[in-house]
């Protein structure tokens, strides 16, 4: 069944109907066109998956997708444009340029935290760029995956873009056909797994994993702001966001006015019984809800604590004065436990940083400029945002990814066209001036391997063609004038001589 499904979107592919820049806008209009008719569908389907209040859907899931499609729909002409580059003097009167090619046939694995953005987010750099793309949504958000199973061949070109569903064992299928990419969001662990199954085919990969992003607090800073923004960022879809601040880094001098602070926002967020608030999600599923609730195993919580494995809820959760070697410091945790971890500076914060994997996002909150850009200097990450949380991923020109155990690859905006395409090098030459070519063919000599070296050195001319062009026109418009006024000026003197 998936290797058919593969088979023909190969040969939809192969007939080249993916290429034309009309067809991908009217595709990526008509996902468009889906998202904004079924807004209510969309919103039902999250509601039974991870209890998503009606607000959040629009906010965390579907702006950011429209976005990413107007984008798309006005800036494809120019990403897909040829761009020119730099030539040196062998080169110099060479088309030379950066063509954007599509791939073939792709596969977007989603994750199941944010199914929509995750998996169609993706979905629209790969149309834009002209591919084929199987879609396979995680069988975990299942409301979302069949909605959306059902949905796309409504909207788009079926052949080129069709939707698997399934679970563990249609992936594994997936995975052993060959493809162009693999588009892969979720943890490591699988990362790893997609990564071994491209190797076979030597197909690139894109990972967009997790991990534990760090929150840096300083003291000199504005708390009751710090943890509003805090809290918004860890406890939105009930800590299941893989750029939620993980865990919190502070001087023990704040640590009780950080927990104090975040007890008050969320009694503002989500009043006295975050079960009963609109706003507050739930755990997936009963196998994440057991995992979160064992990684609470032995801690009293400062906030929080509660749970009903009924319902999959786990109340927003503070614990303070937790050991650097904890259990919950090891492993993602994925929900809506917050752990304070304190440091003695900001030394031992980088440090601490420092010592363990590359995470997907940083944070750092404080009103010292020195502070931050220690932090910035001295650490590493996917992203970094400074005095909020979870922001930098709204800007579609930054590129969005992990770095080492994080991920690999980057999208949004531009970013993810280009991970979508063969950015192909191109010269265009004639066969003409081959004089100048000489110098290059033996039998060689002294003097002909240095004015090669000359003529190599690179960047000679940082002009794109048009530039170029029209500054060789103005060089010999202006020797032109140079020539027939030194003509003048020579005539003149001979008239002036005659008169004298
Ligand atoms: P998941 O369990 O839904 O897995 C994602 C996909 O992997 C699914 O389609 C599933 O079918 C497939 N899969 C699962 N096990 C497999 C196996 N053994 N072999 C082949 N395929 C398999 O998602 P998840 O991993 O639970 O998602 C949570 C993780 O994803 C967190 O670590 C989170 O940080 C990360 N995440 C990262 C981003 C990002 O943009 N970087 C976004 C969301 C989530």
């Amino acid at each position: 069944m998936e290797i058919e499904v593969v088979q023909h979107a190969r040969e939809a592919f192969v007939t080249g109907r993916s290429r034309p820049l009309e067809f991908r806008l009217l595709q990526l209009k008509s996902l468009l066109r889906m998202i904004t008719d079924r807004q209510g569908e969309i919103a039902t389907a999250l509601k039974q998956d991870i209890n998503r209040s009606q607000y959040d859907t629009p906010l965390f899931e579907l702006l950011g997708l429209e976005n990413e499609i107007h984008l798309a729909v006005s800036k494809l002409t120019q990403w897909a444009a040829p761009r020119p580059v730099e030539r040196n003097l062998l080169t110099i009167s060479d088309e030379v340029y950066i063509q954007a090619e599509p791939l073939g046939v792709v596969l977007i694995i989603g994750a199941w935290n944010y199914p929509w953005a995750l998996t169609l987010q993706p979905l629209v750099g790969a149309i834009a760029a002209g591919n084929a793309a199987v879609i396979k949504p995680s069988e975990l958000s299942e409301y979302s995956a069949s909605l959306i199973k059902s949905l796309l061949p409504r909207y788009l070109d079926q052949e080129l873009y069709p939707v698997v569903c399934g679970g563990v064992s249609e992936t594994q299928e997936l995975l052993r056909q060959r493809f162009d990419h693999v588009f892969y969001t979720g943890n490591s662990t699988v990362g790893k797994l997609v990564m071994e199954a491209a190797a076979r085919h030597l197909t690139p990969v894109t990972l967009e994993l997790g991990g534990k992003s760090p929150c840096y607090i300083d003291k000199n800073v504005d708390l009751r702001v710090a943890c509003r923004r805090i809290t918004w960022g860890k406890f939105v879809n009930c800590g299941q966001t893989c750029i939620a601040p993980d865990y919190i880094l502070c001087e023990p001098s704040i640590q009780n006015r950080l927990v104090e602070g975040i007890r008050q926002t969320l009694l503002e967020f989500y009043g006295p019984d975050p079960k009963s608030s609109p706003d507050y999600g739930r755990i997936i599923n009963q196998r994440h809800f057991n995992r979160v609730m064992a990684l609470l195993d032995g801690y009293t919580a400062a906030v929080g604590g509660q749970s009903d494995a009924e319902q999959c809820y786990i109340a927003p959760t503070v614990v303070k004065d937790v050991p650097p070697h904890a259990r919950l410091m090891q492993e993602e945790i994925f929900g809506p436990v917050l752990p304070i971890v304190t440091v003695s500076d900001i030394d031992e914060a980088i440090h601490f940083i420092n010592e363990r994997e590359k995470p997907l996002a940083l944070y750092v909150f404080s009103s010292n400029k020195k502070v931050i850009k220690r932090m910035l200097s001295e650490t590493t990450s996917g992203g970094v945002t400074v005095n909020d949380v979870l922001m930098h991923y709204t800007i579609s020109s930054l590129p969005f990814g992990g770095v080492g155990q994080s991920g690999t690859g980057r999208y949004h905006g531009k970013h993810t066209f280009d991970q979508f395409s063969h950015l192909r090098a191109c010269l265009i030459r004639s066969l003409g001036m081959e004089r100048f070519n000489m110098v290059r063919y033996p039998p060689q000599n002294h003097q002909k391997a240095s004015r090669i070296r000359l003529a190599m050195r690179t960047p000679l001319v940082d002009l794109s063609r048009g530039t170029y062009v029209w500054a060789v026109t103005a060089s010999i418009v202006a020797v032109g004038l140079l020539v027939a006024l030194t003509v003048i000026l020579i005539l003149a003197a001979g008239v002036s001589c005659t008169c004298w």
